[in-house]
């Protein structure tokens, strides 16, 4: 049975719980145009309670597989993600006078959100994760090398008849950095 709810009344009660769900999800509800098509989302979380009163902690996983727009190319590459989340979720309404004390943000509190109701459905979970999990501009391959800026030909299948001997050198230059960046991590 998947329980696709987390309800911090079921945490206070119980004490830890855990959650599984799978869901489809439709690409205009993740509000990233890269995303061309997702397949099934599978979540499993483990939540409960955290240190303050209150709090609640919420430890998971979220896994799919998509198919992205390369922002080079503009040709779809499929794009396989698993992200491991971590969440802390406070009350609001007793969050905001000390938020605004609370001048700096530490690293930590970059995971947190604030609840007004005491249940948090899954679904809505992942689909914030996915979003996190984008890349800001996916690639099809870190070498790609896109659209011929003159006749729009895809360069990682084809070569058009442009001329582009000035931006062949600078990209020649641009090779090498990449080809020697590329060697300095494999090692
Ligand atoms: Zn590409
Ligand atoms: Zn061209």
């Amino acid at each position: 049975m998947q329980k696709t709810i987390i309800q911090f009344d079921d945490i206070d009660k119980y004490g830890p719980q855990s959650y599984h769900g799978s869901f489809s999800v439709e690409t205009h509800e993740l509000g990233r145009e890269e995303i061309e098509n997702i397949g099934e989302v599978t979540v499993d979380v483990e939540a409960s309670q955290g240190d303050l009163p209150g709090e609640y902690v919420v430890e998971g996983i979220v896994a799919y597989i998509a198919d992205l727009r390369c922002s080079r190319c503009v040709e779809p590459f499929p794009f396989a993600n698993r992200s491991h989340f971590h969440l802390r979720y406070r009350p609001r309404a007793e969050s905001s006078a000390a938020e605004i004390q609370d001048v700096e943000i530490s690293q930590e509190e970059l995971d947190m959100e604030f609840y007004d109701e005491r249940s948090i459905p899954l679904r809505q979970m992942a689909i914030e994760q996915i979003q996190l999990s984008i890349p800001m501009k996916p690639l099809c391959d870190d070498g790609c090398l896109g659209l011929c800026p003159r006749c729009g030909a895809n360069l990682a299948r084809e070569q058009c008849a442009c001329d582009t001997s000035i931006t062949d050198d600078r990209w020649n230059a641009l090779r090498g950095i990449r080809e020697e960046l590329a060697r300095k991590r494999e090692q």
